[in-house]
């Protein structure tokens, strides 16, 4: 794809999520934007990607972009008193089911909860998968986070985006910041005031992890995600870090400085 190409993209993108009504041309699906992009969501563990940008994927999605959500690991260590097949194949389906309420694929990486791996095989492993996605714009991790798992996938998604030629545009996302992501500090906002509802509902698919418990976990999204909200200017936000150096200088769909 030209940078001309990706430049048209990513501004008629922008303009789709402000209420620019574009027709399609003859044959393509009605709830298809004639530029349809590729978004790739890298989380370590199913209800990462949900928890740090579900209302933003929920936005993609609606308006007919299509999103993979690829999970570094199943999450086969994160149930108490379960063996790691058990546990696997739980968070498996809790993933796919919070997927499909944000209408996006579900790709599930091979690597194990609690023991993810960096290496030259695993960057090279991770560097196939963005050759066969081809994604025009990627979320992950913010990489100073407490859990080691979260750094390894910030760092793979990193690791590709500089050795494959900055293919895609690159953007961190945040979890629990202050016990998990530190040093966080957006440069960029999605309203999602319109979706929040439904990261809430893909939050609580992961039953196994309380995700969608107000009064648990869900209690420490919903405050970042009015957080974030005020600082934006609107009801509930999700907050980015965008990662300089990418060669079109165009903020993509629905993100403002
Ligand atoms: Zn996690």
């Amino acid at each position: 794809m030209s940078q001309f190409e990706r430049r048209q993209i990513l501004t008629t993108g922008a303009g789709l999520l402000l209420g620019a009504a574009v027709a399609a041309p003859a044959g393509q699906a009605q709830n298809q934007p004639p530029n349809r992009m590729k978004v790739m969501v890298v989380g370590a563990h199913p209800d990462d990607p949900e928890t740090g940008c579900g209302g933003t994927i929920c936005r993609y999605t609606d308006e007919g972009h299509e999103v993979v959500v690829v999970y570094l690991t199943r999450g086969e260590g994160g149930i108490a008193g379960r063996p790691h097949d058990e546990a696997a194949a739980i968070r498996t389906e809790e993933a796919t089911r919070a997927c499909a309420i944000m209408k996006a694929r579900p790709r599930f990486l091979e690597q194990v909860d609690g023991e993810t791996e960096i290496n030259a095989r695993c960057y090279s492993d991770f560097h196939k998968v963005i050759d066969e996605e081809k994604p025009d714009l990627c979320f992950t991790h913010w990489p100073i986070d407490t859990h080691r798992d979260h750094r390894i996938a910030s760092m793979l998604a990193y690791d590709a985006w500089l050795c494959l030629g900055r293919p895609y545009s690159l953007y961190y996302y945040e979890v629990l910041t202050g016990a998990q992501s530190q040093n966080f500090h957006p440069t960029h906002y999605i309203d999602i005031s319109g979706t929040e509802e439904r990261k809430r509902q893909a939050c609580s698919a992961h039953a196994s992890q309380g995700a969608g418990n107000l009064e648990g976990v869900y209690g420490h999204h919903d405050a970042m995600n009015r957080f974030r909200g005020m600082e934006a200017g609107c009801q509930f936000a999700e907050a980015f870090v965008r990662q300089s150096q990418y060669q079109d200088e165009i903020v993509p769909t629905g993100i403002k400085a």
